[in-house]
């Protein structure tokens, strides 16, 4: 059998459960047998991917064009390879310092004893990833749990099939199927993925599926990181200056046609600055994509379910009479190309799905308030969102809304920028995900952090041994004062 065979697997729905668990136990072996790897094994694996990936970035751009209909090369290049590839160099960068074993102080009754925290790879580890970044969001999980020393089974989405054949070879002709397999198949085949016993996993999707993979990993105890979604608002100081703000919104709500997990999702603005907004929306959309239908730089919505259901949307919020302004400059049908106008929808109500539901496509919710303390509560009400963004430049209301909002994290006066810091945590909190990674904490979101106790020859842990007398009264008289 050639190595592809092996590090692919397309199991039909009714092996799935046998074959998964088959590739499972070989990793494992092969994990159990090597040991963790060294820093330099490490270092080389990363060094390969990063040099296969820079080799085979225009060829991925236009695998995930046809996937999408559309998508904009400029957009891949930035978001899917300049990511993964600042990645690797982050990493390659600090994983000495990352591996290293902790040293940590002990109380004065354990001297002269030592501790330390030990880094070790978990183990095996499976990687669920979804369609709108098909392959930073299957990558950067890998770049993490190879760095921390494991071996990985990585399930990409079904619904970008050419990107995951894409990943399923590239990553096969990088490594033996015992270190990477890439797994093939939809949402049965990612059941049975999600129900095996590895040693962490790691999903990133719909919350509501991520409900479904947490259920199924609790049958074997194993630990989830969910990287999921939800509606992450947009906060306008009195004080923003409204065409800077305007722009990064845009830039933010308009990258890959909206379908981004920390897009802005909708957007609270005080009352009187709503008309001069909708002006600056118009504007600023003119600028960055003067015409629609035919520009390479506007991605299409990924297939027809999404286009239908972003349009339900939009039929439903006119149905129910919300103002709804359409962002088509040059005013062209886009039916043919699956793309959508940038659309703005003006104060819609709490029944409508656009309000309920994550977007994840280029229509903006645009809500009013009095006061901040308003919009703070409008959000507070809601699920705890996976990006916040506010725009304002008094830091006294700036430090307000970052104290008393909680969302997994914030860009101020920018929109999607904190997810490029490779020294920021990335995850959610609450509805949209538990656990976090990128830099150190993505390699320690996949280590095992060991803590490890030395002994001196010399101490006094016998003056705390039974028989239990005088000796150890004092002792204790002494411990129970401090
Ligand atoms: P998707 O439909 O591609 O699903 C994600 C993955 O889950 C796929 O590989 C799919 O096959 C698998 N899957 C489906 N059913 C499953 C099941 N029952 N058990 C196990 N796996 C199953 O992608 P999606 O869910 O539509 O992705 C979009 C969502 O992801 C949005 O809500 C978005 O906000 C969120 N998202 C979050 C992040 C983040 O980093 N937090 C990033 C991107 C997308």
């Amino acid at each position: 059998m050639s190595v592809i065979s092996v590090a692919v697997l397309r199991p039909a729905a009714s092996s799935a459960a046998q074959e998964l668990s088959a590739t499972l136990e070989r990793q494992r072996q092969a994990f159990l047998q090597a040991g963790p790897p060294t820093l330099d094994e490490r270092r080389a694996d990363l060094a390969r991917l990063k040099a296969a990936i820079r080799d085979k970035a225009e060829a991925l751009a236009r695998v995930i064009s046809e996937d999408f209909g559309h998508r904009s090369r400029h957009e891949t290049l930035l978001a899917e390879i300049f990511t993964a590839l600042s990645g690797i160099r982050h990493a390659e960068k600090h994983l000495g310092q990352w591996m290293r074993p902790k040293r940590v102080s002990v109380s004065a009754e354990l001297l002269p004893g030592r501790a330390r925290i030990l880094y070790q790879p978990l183990g095996v580890v499976g990687i669920i990833s979804p369609w709108n970044y098909p392959f930073q969001l299957a990558i950067m999980p890998l770049i993490a749990a190879l760095a921390a020393g494991n071996r990985v089974m990585l399930k990409p989405s079904e619904l970008t099939p050419r990107t995951a054949d894409f990943i399923a070879e590239f990553l096969a002709g990088l490594f033996p199927s015992d270190k990477v397999a890439t797994v093939l198949g939809g949402a049965e085949i990612g059941a049975a993925f999600a129900r095996l016993p590895f040693d962490h996993l790691f999903y990133t999707g719909s919350t509501a599926v991520g409900r479904l993979v947490m259920q199924a990993a609790a049958e074997s105890l194993t630990p989830v990181t969910l990287e999921l979604g939800g509606k992450s608002p947009c906060i306008l100081g009195e004080d923003a200056v409204l065409s800077g703000a305007v722009e990064s919104i845009f830039y933010g709500k308009l990258l890959n046609a909206g379908q981004t997990c920390i897009a802005p999702d909708y957007v609270l603005l005080p009352e009187a600055k709503r008309e001069a907004f909708i002006a600056e929306a118009q504007r600023a959309v003119k600028k960055f994509y003067p015409r629609l239908a035919a520009n390479r730089d506007y991605t299409s919505i990924v297939n027809e379910r999404q286009y239908q259901r972003l349009r339900r949307y939009l039929d439903e919020a006119k149905a129910k009479g919300a103002r709804i302004v359409e962002l088509n400059p040059a005013e062209e049908p886009l039916e043919e190309s699956r793309k959508l106008a940038p659309t703005l929808v003006i104060e819609p109500g709490d029944d409508l799905a656009l309000t309920r539901e994550e977007i994840f496509g280029p229509v903006l919710p645009v809500r009013t308030y009095r006061r901040l303390d308003d919009a703070i509560d409008y959000v507070n009400r809601h699920p705890r969102p996976l990006a916040l963004y506010y725009f304002g430049e008094d830091a006294k209301k700036r430090d307000t809304v970052l104290a008393r909002t909680i969302s997994g994290g914030v860009s101020v006066n920018a929109t999607l920028m904190h997810v490029v810091v490779e020294n920021l945590p990335f995850g959610g909190v609450g509805a949209s995900g538990i656990g976090a990674y990128h830099g150190e904490i993505g390699f320690q979101t996949f280590s095992h952090r060991k803590g490890v106790f030395l002994q001196s020859r010399f101490n006094g842990a016998f003056l705390l041994r039974p028989p239990f007398g005088r000796i150890t009264d004092l002792m204790l008289k002494l411990l129970l004062r401090r």
